[in-house]
């Protein structure tokens, strides 16, 4: 992939996602019955022309975390990789999600992924009110946007990537 995507979210700015990350994100797809599902956290840097936020970089699976063919359990060992991403950049690189893959073509999130985001979205500490959860599916990617709200967060679909094109 050798554009960028570009979602363009109002009242926010333009969300670029890097071709680089795309392409890496892709190569985790369950293409094969036997590949587990992956995950970690999204990295990117808050712009201030160009856009209003470039997402570019991630967090890979690690050893502690459960995969299984319909499961991904995140542990901690990703916040201590996003903490040294954030030093080694000056502060430029954050924390701005999540990621994890589902064995089906156009991927839906489901009970279990809604409720680690709004913790996700309550608990973690972030820049801004907002995150963005990625699900890679086997043909696309799909991007909600979560706001932080003091009652109740709330999260949308914002943007479909077909992958390969
Ligand atoms: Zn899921």
């Amino acid at each position: 992939m050798d554009k960028e995507w570009r979602i363009e979210i109002p009242g926010f700015g333009i969300l670029r996602v890097a071709p680089k990350l795309l392409d890496e994100l892709a190569s985790f797809r369950q293409l094969k019955n036997n590949q587990p599902e992956s995950g970690g956290v999204l990295i990117g840097k808050h712009l201030n022309s160009g856009g209003a936020m470039v997402i570019d970089n991630f967090t890979p699976p690690q050893p502690t975390d459960k995969q299984g063919r319909c499961l991904y359990f995140r542990s901690e060992a990703h916040n201590k990789l996003v903490n040294q991403v954030w030093k080694e950049s000056g502060g430029h690189s954050t924390y701005v999600g999540l990621w994890h893959t589902h064995p089906e073509l156009r991927p839906n999130h489901s009970p279990t992924d809604l409720k680690d985001w709004r913790n996700a979205l309550g608990k973690s500490r972030y820049e801004g009110n907002r995150l963005f959860f990625f699900i890679i599916g086997l043909s696309h990617i799909c991007c909600w946007m979560g706001e932080k709200n003091l009652f109740k967060s709330k999260i949308n679909l914002i943007g479909e990537y077909e992958i390969g094109n």
